[in-house]
């Protein structure tokens, strides 16, 4: 058993309370390799923001959890080593789909976990979120749940149609699972292909699909249910259409892939959305990066040449969505 406290790592409680009274977000960044976490790091250091490092079950698959667990204790060294004094790490299971998987990361230092129940029907969906919390916050590790489900694929996690959470359902949900923050499906889903192309407009003056947007009554709702409540968004990046295009340009072929516009994602931030997951953003960076370098220097065989050029693509992505998108800069001093 090893705490996070003693790896210098927070749990979400303080983080989501600033947030919430602040009227912005934290992001919460998935990371599979050292390159992502070094992005990230660098990211959040220079722009003191508060952090989330997420790991999926398809990251435990590649990189091992153990791997993982390790590299966020170093990610809280090397953001020291940066000249961040306090940095606020917190390392949070996305996605975690039993209580002995929770339970695992509990025991072995991360700070926060996600039970995602939201398959189960309601009653069982509660029980087990329940058996999470009860476990976790003895070791003051807070816990995610959802409820609602949302459409799209990551990873393991896959669902053909979105149903948007109920707000008649949260307030009975939070009280009896005793959940610290809960994510909702108001129509952001996972993965690049967010939406169907008919479920689009097309822009006149682009030629780009137009999203519908995110379903802010309903979150309105859950508020007023729910005040002050911490709020999650999965399934949140926007698929840059300009990192498309250089993946598309430089031999790539990613079809008619569409995101969250970024200001809708402004104004969930402001609301009690207090956490925005950002994933597949992340990858189409780092894709594109590679791409060119591989297009524009064929006898290219260091691995550090194009990785580098990525790692770096990434930091300027992440900051961006902390300055610009979630308004997190400057809450970590
Ligand atoms: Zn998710």
């Amino acid at each position: 058993m090893v705490s996070y406290k003693e790896l210098g790592l927070v749990n979400t409680v303080e983080m989501f309370k600033k947030a919430v009274a602040g009227g912005y977000a934290i992001p919460a960044f998935n990371f599979n390799n050292m390159e992502q976490m070094q992005a990230i790091i660098q990211a959040c250091a220079e722009t003191k923001s508060p952090v989330i490092l997420q790991v999926s079950s398809g990251a435990r698959k590649y990189a091992n959890q153990t791997i993982l667990r390790y590299m966020a204790e170093g990610a809280v060294q090397y953001a020291k080593e940066l000249g961040w004094e306090h940095p606020q790490i917190c390392l949070h299971l996305d996605h975690g789909d039993t209580f002995e998987l929770c339970k695992s990361c509990v025991d072995m230092g991360f700070s926060s976990v996600m039970i995602d129940a939201s398959s189960l029907p309601f009653e069982e969906n509660i029980k087990l979120t329940k058996q999470v919390v009860e476990y976790a916050h003895k070791y003051d590790v807070t816990v995610e749940a959802e409820l609602g489900v949302l459409a799209g694929v990551e990873d393991e996690v896959s669902a053909e149609e979105s149903h948007y959470t109920k707000p008649e359902e949260v307030i009975e949900f939070a009280t009896r699972s005793g959940c610290d923050s809960l994510a909702i499906s108001i129509g952001t889903s996972h993965g690049a292909y967010k939406f169907k192309p008919e479920q689009c407009k097309v822009d006149p003056a682009t030629g780009r699909l137009v999203p519908p947007p995110l379903a802010f009554d309903v979150l309105h709702e859950i508020e007023k249910k729910l005040p002050g409540f911490p709020i999650v968004l999965h399934g949140s990046s926007s698929v840059p259409q300009d990192e498309v295009d250089t993946i598309n340009k430089y031999g790539g072929a990613l079809k008619a892939a569409v995101g969250i516009p970024e200001e809708q994602l402004r104004e969930a931030a402001k609301s009690a959305v207090c956490k925005i997951n950002i994933d597949s953003d992340s990858r189409l960076a780092m894709t594109a990066a590679i791409r060119k370098v591989f297009a524009e220097k064929p006898a290219e065989f260091d691995p550090r040449k194009y990785l580098g050029p990525a790692r770096d693509s990434m930091k300027k992505l992440y900051m961006h969505k902390i300055i610009n998108v979630l308004g997190s800069a400057g809450k970590a001093e």
